[in-house]
This record gives structure tokens, sequence and C-alpha cells, in this order.
């Protein structure tokens, strides 16, 4: 047979996580979704569907899921609150749509990609963000559809310490794709942090920090601390270090985390090129994360 010609990973945030942390049921549960995201993911490059279609359904996948930081498990800001980010771009064409804070909207991702496909702007916050996707029928929940017990608890953690905990900082959802047409694309979505002050835009939605793809270097998704990889613009700068320093993927993958690392920040990003290849680095103990070989293997993982 000949080999597959695409490609598709997924990450589920990146943080601490020990195996002495996480409970055998959980971790199954934790795996089951992953592989579930993939597999959403793989059945739209398998028909030979857009990478752009392949993204958007492996993240809305894991946005269902409440084990993850993005859509229905999306953590809690300092007021109780839950204010989303996402962000989709498509490498063929450089288009980009992106949302932030917005507070129910069940399926960010999917408004997202309507910012990309249906409005003249690439990012729509707060309200104006709710607003589009009600004037375009998206699915729109109560507050309370976003409310799961780990996540209050994780709050009161944080509000208590005055610390945020490393344990308390993972589950934003990403994927990249090369679907069979040679085009890339990539996908994040987010809660954000727990505690963050009501406001606070992360990195997911800003294109070229937590997002990017270029058909002409590679696709990018990030998680981790935030604010580092705005200001690293991380997920441009792994593009660029391919686009002109010719750096190889894996290569100029790492350089970027270990640069998140220098400035102080934790996390880990995917990527993968015009080639196919895949990088998944990151700095924490973990990263939920998964993908397909060049052989439509999968793989999924959890701890270093
Ligand atoms: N990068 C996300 C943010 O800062 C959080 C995460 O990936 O854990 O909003």
């Amino acid at each position: 047979m000949p080999a597959k010609k695409y490609a598709l990973a997924i990450h589920g945030g990146a943080g601490t996580m020990l195996p002495e942390q996480i409970t055998p049921e959980i971790e199954r549960e934790l795996r089951a979704a992953l592989q579930r995201s993939l597999d959403a993911g793989r059945q739209v490059l398998e028909n030979g569907g857009s990478s752009l279609d392949a993204v958007a359904a492996a993240v809305q996948v894991l946005e269902d899921d409440p084990l993850f930081n993005a859509g229905r498990g999306a953590v809690f800001t300092s007021a109780g609150t839950h204010e989303m980010d996402a962000a989709i771009m498509d490498g063929r064409t450089l288009m980009a749509g992106a949302v932030a804070a917005v507070k129910r909207v069940k399926n960010p991702i999917l408004l997202a990609r309507a910012m990309m496909e249906k409005s003249p702007h690439v990012l729509l916050a707060g309200a104006g963000a709710e607003e589009f996707a009600r004037e375009l029928g998206h699915e729109i929940v109560d507050e309370k559809y976003f409310f799961t017990e780990q996540r209050w608890q994780a709050l009161e953690r944080v509000r208590a310490t005055a610390r945020l905990s490393d344990q308390d900082r993972h589950g934003t959802v990403g994927a990249v794709a090369l679907d069979q047409a040679g085009n890339l694309a990539a996908a994040t979505s987010t809660g954000g942090n727990t505690n963050k002050r009501p406001g606070r835009i992360g990195d997911t939605p800003v294109i070229g920090a937590g997002t990017y793809a270029d058909n002409a270097t590679c696709a990018v998704s990030a998680t981790g601390d935030g604010e580092f990889f705005i200001r690293a613009v991380a997920a441009h700068d792994l593009a660029a270090l391919l686009e002109y320093r010719g750096m190889p993927l894996a290569q100029a993958a790492q350089t970027v985390i270990d640069k998140i690392g220098r400035l102080g920040g934790t996390g880990g990003l995917i990527a993968i090129d015009r080639a196919g290849n895949i990088a998944l680095p990151f700095n924490t103990t973990g990263m939920y994360r998964a993908f397909l070989d060049g052989a439509g293997a999968s793989f999924v993982g959890i701890y270093r």
C-alpha cells in the first residue's frame, strides 16, 4: 500500500502530569478522548477532505469533552465565569479567524471558522463575538453548561493558595493537519487559565502566537503559559525558522520551546510541515497528545 498522503496531530494541553496524579480510570478516559478526536480528524482526511475540516472536527470533539480546558470543560475566571478563546488558520490562503473571551458559545472553534469565512475581520472578542454567533445561528448555551466540579475545585485551590499550580494549568486543545491536496491548517481552543482576570486574552486566538499555518512552511498549535507564547510570537517564530533558516521542523519546534523556557514559560506545541513531518515538543512533565504516523497508525501519549 502506498504511504498515506495526509498527516494529523492533536494536543489536549501541556502541564504537570505525573502518573501518580492521574487515576487509571481518568487516564483511560483521557486516552479514549484523544483517540476519538484523532479519529474524527482522520476520517475527514482519509475521505479526501480538507485539513481545515479535519482540525475543526478534531478540536470540536475535545471542546465537547469535559476533561479538557476548552468548550464544555473550560476553566473558571477569577469572577467564577468562563471566557473562551479559539482560532483557526488556513495554510493555503493564510486566512485566519479567531474569537476571544466568549462566554456562551458552545463551540468556539466553529465560531472562529465562521470569522475566517464569513467576516472581514480576523478577531472578535466578547459581546461582539457572541452577537456574531447569534446572527449566524451558532449554538449558544447557558453558562451552566460550562460548569464542571473539577474546574470549580481548581478555582478554589488557586484562590486559597493565591497561586496557579502547574497541575491547574493544562487542557487547552489543538490540532494541525496536512490533507491529501497538500494543504496545512491549524486550530486551537481554550478556556485560558484558571483564575485569570476577566478580559484576559491568551495566545490561542492571537495569530502567530498560539496558532499559525502556512503551506510554505508548517502548521502550529501551542499550549502553555499564553503570555510567554505571545511575547515570543511562538507559532510564527517556528514557521519563520523553516522559511528563513531552512531549519528542519523538529529542530525549529524545539528551538521555540527552548526559548519559551529561557523566558521562564512552560508549555508545548504541535507542528506539522508540508512533508507531513510532525513535532510535539514540550518542557513540562506531560502533554496530552496524539498523532497519525505516515502509515496511518495512531500514537496517543500523556507523559514524557
Ligand atoms: N495557552 C493557554 C492560554 O494561555 C492556556 C494553556 O494552553 O494551558 O490561554
